[in-house]
């Protein structure tokens, strides 16, 4: 390990001494089978015939119309599973595969991760353990209900906040124990390396993508790139393919809850510090003491307090700009989208669109925006209509 996976001063490998060897040695099978010829062809063959790749870009008429400039989608909304998730779980237990792991656990937040997760493990047929918040079980039962039909068992997580945030702490500390037949399957670019590298690894389809679509369709590149930030993975997944274009505007969108004068957000760029979590350095919220700070949002999927490492590296370097909106502005987008488009977006996905309606006002009637549609909203169409009622 080379470089303990840094970018700049951020990443690296913050984790306990018994962690380590099965840290290396995932990043040693990672190393090996990236560019290995049956890996990559049986990657590309699930994520084809399986999970439905390539997903489309579709240029949406109204928005743009609306906007002034040439709104394009990206549809990880129609990505089987409903999200980009599927790309990276298929990634990593196709990888724990190769390593000869016979079990798979993960950690999970309002439960997508978790349900990807459970999924890829009932089609390679590895029993699979998901770690979730006793607080989040309660409040997300369907997801509860979705992994469990797919076979796995839900472990509840009744330390701290019983949130997220201790469901990885108590995964990470199951894997220290279980190392040696089990792969944890990291839901994010965040955590310890190489977590960071291999999830973005397995996102950058969604760019790669997306640029060569836009290069038929086009003839030309997006003006702009735009994406929302939890952990941020689907964010990194399309900005890998542009970030060498110096022309392209780099974009990501953080929750800010209620307000970000109100302390209610989830905008670890905007209004966190570097520190370390869950085995990373990267900006993350907390108090003046340095305690982790509990991060809120309207989509339980952007509910992260830190962001992945090489975000807070974007962010330094100006390669890429963050920017954030709150939970109103992202149920107006979720209504706008539904209704002018026929489209049902993730409220993640939500505030991408909502923040591209800002960043548009800048732009020329041709120049493209490029928006990553994370993930569809079916999910939380009873969420929004409890918001607005
Ligand atoms: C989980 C999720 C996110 C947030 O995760 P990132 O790692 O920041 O991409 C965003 N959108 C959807 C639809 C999700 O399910």
């Amino acid at each position: 390990m080379k470089t303990l996976g840094k970018f700049g001063p951020y990443g690296g490998l913050y984790v306990s001494e018994l962690l380590i060897p099965v840290l290396t040695e995932v990043e040693a099978a990672f190393v090996k089978f990236k560019d290995d010829a049956a890996f990559q062809t049986e990657l590309s063959t699930l994520l084809k015939e399986f999970a439905g790749r390539p997903t489309p870009i579709t240029e949406m008429k109204h928005l743009s119309k609306e906007f002034g400039c040439t709104i394009v989608l990206k549809r990880e909304d129609l990505l089987h599973g409903g999200a980009h998730k599927t790309n990276n779980v298929l990634g990593q237990a196709l990888l724990a595969k190769r390593m000869g792991k016979k079990h798979l656990i993960a950690e999970t937040g309002a439960g997508q991760h978790g349900v990807a997760t459970a999924m890829a493990g009932a089609l390679m047929e590895l029993p699979v353990k998901i770690f979730m918040g006793a607080k989040d079980i309660e409040r997300q039962h369907s997801n509860v209900q979705r992994m469990k039909l797919f076979g796995a068992e839900v472990i509840a997580v009744e330390s701290g906040s019983r949130s997220l945030k201790d469901a990885i702490n108590d995964a990470m500390r199951y894997w220290t124990a279980h190392s040696r037949d089990t792969y944890y399957v990291f839901g994010t670019v965040a955590g310890p390396h190489p977590f960071p590298s291999l999830v973005a690894h397995f996102q950058r389809v969604i760019g790669d993508e997306a640029r060569a679509q836009c290069l038929a369709k086009y003839g030309k590149l997006p003006h702009t790139v735009c994406a929302c930030v939890g952990g941020g993975s689907n964010a990194i997944g399309i900005f890998k393919a542009f970030v060498d274009d110096p022309a392209v505007r780099l974009i990501g969108v953080e929750p800010a809850g209620e307000g970000l004068e109100t302390g209610k957000h989830g905008a670890a760029l905007g209004m966190g510090r570097p520190g370390s979590l869950h085995g990373s350095y990267s900006y993350c919220l907390q108090d003046s003491d340095g305690q982790i700070l509990e991060a809120h949002s309207i989509s339980a999927g952007l509910d992260y307090p830190g962001v992945g490492p090489e975000h807070s590296y974007l962010k330094d370097i100006k390669r890429a700009e963050y920017v954030s909106a709150t939970d109103r502005e992202a149920v107006d987008a979720f209504l706008l989208l539904t209704k002018r488009e026929g489209i049902i977006p993730a409220l993640e996905s939500a505030h991408a669109i909502a923040a591209a309606q800002k960043i548009a006002s800048s732009l020329k009637t041709n120049d493209i925006l490029l928006i990553n549609l994370s993930g569809r909203g079916d999910k939380d169409i009873d969420h929004v209509l409890r918001y607005l009622s």
